[in-house]
């Protein structure tokens, strides 16, 4: 085989791969899915110097005869159907018949390859796009294709190249994302040597998320699976539990059909979806699967870039966004104590109660879901807990604490500010303040969802003079105040008198109250939904309120802070986005002190 040919195309070649094959990481994403495509149930990737001087792909897929072998090097040859129409489909991503002919043409290519029912393989060198040697060779049913000296022909290319570790960063990550894709296939990743990871073939994705990222990681996440009848979207995978957050969003991850893809759709849509429930500034880890007719997304972007537009991208953001809220609703709820409802003493809170229920959000995804998260969202409001605290002194939501176990139950207190707990998950760590903050901040809430909160009239009503911008502000906002358990009367110019108070605000609280939320009102009388400007500002003062570390709160007052904290809507985080709780889980003191 001493004949050289010049395969066709090469300058087209070239300039497609300089097009398209931006680093090293592009060359070992269109190989590896070529080995997928190939039904590989083994792959193993090597390479070098960020795979700059050296990349190894190695399968056990069906391999190609000594004809197909050529054929693929030829530039559009593909095996694959492509019709006009399939070019829109996400299946078909990438070079579409001009990935190896591409690569060949900007390294020094080998490429072995043998088919089942063929005695041997066939071995082809390229360099630089030149045929330099075919002939046949000894090997196992599979293909192995090796990369080395990428761009060595195209200098340009190659200065653009950022150092051996970011490469090399690209490419474990992307590796990665493959063998989360397909934990049904065993992935061995090696640089220069050295295992980066490497995963048997997994039952399931927790399984292979335990694989490469460790088990801490793949034990705080839960199940997703939600789908949509009339759209025919599909949801599943694994999300982080309500208050796990990392600080970067490596580890959230979203494929569509299979395939790992960068979208912003998607990552706000989740991010959205944990707004309130892990704390600010954090990332939820999450493996999410999105099952979508080809038809409805548009992969007409750069193919190296694996980013897509969907036809309908509203429909996706809140498909998606309500299926993750769903999910972690669910979640949060499960986590509850399985207890009794508590009896209520007072007729106002039972119904408060009552009126909730049809408002609670539907477990289907098919529902709506109201796009924000926060505080003021929806709602399903759960069975208020009472709690006592040392600052509320009056509280007629006050009732007997939960008779049933709790699922969480104080060891000790710590330092004036926290609480440790025992819990069926782990050891809890539990922020006093943050989570008073909370319970407050949604009882409050509830309360004011209410038309009538209840109220308490004062024994000798209190006056109050304010000066005149303050009573203008408070004028124009009283009936609306006092629509919210409120009952203040203007008895002269600038002078008003405060009658009643709702019930969760102590009377000797009531002015210092009254003339903060007139400020705030004040500082923010410009929106429009002036009804939830009251009962925010109100709420957000209110925890103002809360404890603070040299308040004294009681071993069982804490103890039913929280319970109160595990039957709020977003338990994890305080109303400013601090988290509550902290918890190391049982596993990861079983990881720490390793296995017997
Ligand atoms: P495409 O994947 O778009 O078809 P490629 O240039 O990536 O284009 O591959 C060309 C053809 O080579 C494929 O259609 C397939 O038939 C064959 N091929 C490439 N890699 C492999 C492999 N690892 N195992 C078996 N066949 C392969
Ligand atoms: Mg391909």
């Amino acid at each position: 085989m001493s004949s050289i040919r010049i395969l066709s195309d090469r300058v087209a070649n070239q300039i497609a791969a300089g097009e398209v094959i931006e680093r090293p990481v592009a060359v070992v994403k269109e190989l590896v899915e070529n080995s997928i495509d190939a039904g590989a149930t083994r792959i193993e990737v090597e390479f070098r110097n960020g795979g700059k001087s050296y990349i190894r792909i190695e399968d056990n897929g069906k391999g190609m005869s000594p004809d197909e072998a050529l054929l693929s090097l030829e530039r559009h040859a593909t095996s694959k159907i492509r019709e006009a129409a399939d070019l829109n489909e996400v299946s078909s991503f990438g070079f579409r018949g001009e990935a190896l002919p591409s690569i060949a043409s900007v390294s020094r290519f080998t490429l072995r390859t043998r088919a089942e029912g063929w005695e041997h393989g066939t071995e082809i060198k390229i360099n630089g796009g030149k045929l330099l040697d075919k002939k046949d060779c000894g090997m196992p049913v599979g293909t192995v294709i090796e990369v080395a000296q990428l761009f060595n022909s195209v200098p340009a290319r190659r200065k653009f190249l950022k150092t051996d570790p970011t490469e090399t960063a690209h490419i474990t990550y992307n590796t990665r994302l493959f063998a989360v894709a397909h934990p049904q296939i065993a992935f061995r990743v090696l640089e220069g040597g050295r295992t980066v990871f490497q995963s048997p073939a997994c039952e399931n994705l927790r399984d292979r998320i335990a694989e490469i990222w460790g088990r801490s990681l793949a034990d705080d996440l839960i199940p997703v699976d939600v789908s949509d009848p009339k759209t025919g979207y599909r949801l599943t995978g694994l999300t982080a539990k309500p208050g796990v957050g990392r600080s970067t969003r490596r580890e959230l991850v979203t494929l569509v059909n299979r395939r790992p893809i960068d979208s912003r759709t998607l990552g706000f849509a989740v991010l959205d979806a944990y707004h309130g429930r892990i704390q600010k500034g954090r990332y939820p880890p999450a493996f999410l699967f999105l099952e979508i007719q080809p038809q409805e997304v548009d992969v007409n972007v750069h193919p190296a870039k694996r980013e897509v537009r969907f036809r309908n991208d509203g429909a996706v953001r809140r498909f998606v966004l309500g299926a993750i809220t769903d999910t972690l609703a669910a979640a949060t709820a499960a986590e509850r104590p399985q207890a009794e409802a508590p009896k209520l003493e007072t007729k106002t809170a039972a119904r408060v109660v009552e009126s909730a229920r049809p408002a609670a959000p539907s477990p289907s995804p098919a529902v709506a879901v109201t796009p924000k998260s926060g505080p003021s969202a929806t709602i399903s409001i759960p069975t208020p807990t009472p709690v006592a605290t040392t600052t509320t002194a009056t509280n007629t939501t006050l009732a007997p604490a939960t008779k049933a176990t709790p699922s969480w139950r104080l060891i000790t207190l710590l330092k004036k500010q926290y609480g440790l707990f025992d819990t069926p998950r782990g050891l809890v760590m539990l922020h006093i303040r943050h989570a008073d903050q909370r319970v407050r901040f949604e009882r409050i809430l509830k309360s004011y969802k209410d038309s009538a909160p209840p109220s308490q009239g004062l024994l000798i009503p209190h006056p109050i003079q304010l000066e005149p911008l303050a009573s203008e502000a408070l004028l124009s906002h009283l009936d609306l105040i006092n629509a919210q358990g409120f009952e203040i009367e203007e008895f002269g110019r600038h002078f008003y008198r405060i009658e009643a108070v709702p019930a969760w605000l102590a009377p000797e609280q009531a002015e210092g109250f009254v003339r903060d939320m007139v400020d705030l009102l004040r500082q923010r009388g410009g929106s429009r939904k002036q009804n939830e400007l009251v009962w925010e500002a109100v709420a957000k003062l209110a925890v103002e309120g809360s404890y603070r570390r040299n308040d004294l709160m009681s071993a069982l007052a804490v103890q039913q802070l929280a319970e109160a904290l595990l039957t709020c809507e977003t338990p994890h985080t305080s109303p400013f986005g601090k988290p509550t709780f902290n918890e190391i889980s049982w596993s990861e003191w079983e990881r720490r002190f390793g296995k017997e």
